[in-house]
C-alpha cells in the first residue's frame, strides 16, 4: 500500500514517488514531525512511513565503484557546491575518495545531511538523477507509478544491516 498525502502542495501524491520528485519534502515532513501525526498516518501508515524512510537511505547501488573500477558501490560521494548546495554526486567504495573540503560520503541514498533543509531543489535533481542513472541506467527514465512501487517492494534494492 503507497502512503498518499491528503494535506500540502503535493496532496494526492505518495511519499514514495516524492522521493524521485521531491525529497527535500520527505525529509521536511520528518523534520516536522508530520509523519508521525495521527491526523495525517495511522500507526500502521507510520511504520510504513518508517520502514521507507530506512530502505531510502540503504539503497543497494549496482555497479562499480566509478573511482578505482574495481570494488562494488558502498557509499555515495556528495561535493557541495560554494553557493552551498549539492553540486555533485559519485558512487564508490570504501577504499576510494578521500574526504576533502566540501565533500561528504554516505550510504547510498535520498538522504542528504543539509542539502535539502534549504530546499536544494537543484541538489535534489542531481541526487535523484544520479540514482536513477545507476538503478535504471538513464537519468531520464520516467518513474511511473507502477515502477515506483516495483522500486520500494523489491528488496534486493535495498541493503540489510
Ligand atoms: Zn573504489
Amino acid at each position: 500500500m503507497a502512503l498518499s498525502l491528503r494535506f500540502g502542495k503535493h496532496k494526492g501524491r505518495t511519499v514514495e514517488w516524492l522521493f524521485f520528485n521531491d525529497p527535500g519534502y520527505v525529509y521536511w515532513m520528518v523534520e516536522q514531525g508530520i509523519d508521525k501525526d495521527t491526523k495525517w498516518f495511522n500507526v500502521h501508515q507510520q511504520s510504513e512511513f518508517e520502514a521507507l524512510i530506512r530502505k531510502a537511505s540503504h539503497i543497494r547501488i549496482p555497479g562499480i565503484c566509478s573511482w578505482c573500477r574495481q570494488e562494488p558501490v558502498t557509499r555515495m560521494f556528495l561535493t557541495v557546491h560554494t553557493s552551498g548546495g549539492l553540486a555533485c554526486v559519485d558512487f564508490d567504495c570504501d577504499n576510494c575518495a578521500p574526504e576533502g573540503r566540501g565533500s561528504v560520503a554516505l550510504p547510498p541514498g535520498f538522504w542528504t545531511p543539509d542539502f535539502f533543509r534549504n530546499y536544494d531543489k537543484t541538489g535534489a535533481k542531481f541526487l535523484v538523477d544520479a540514482i536513477k542513472s545507476r538503478m535504471f541506467g538513464s537519468r531520464s527514465h520516467r518513474m511511473t507509478e507502477k515502477r515506483i512501487t516495483e522500486f520500494w517492494s523489491n528488496n534486493d534494492n535495498f541493503v540489510n544491516e
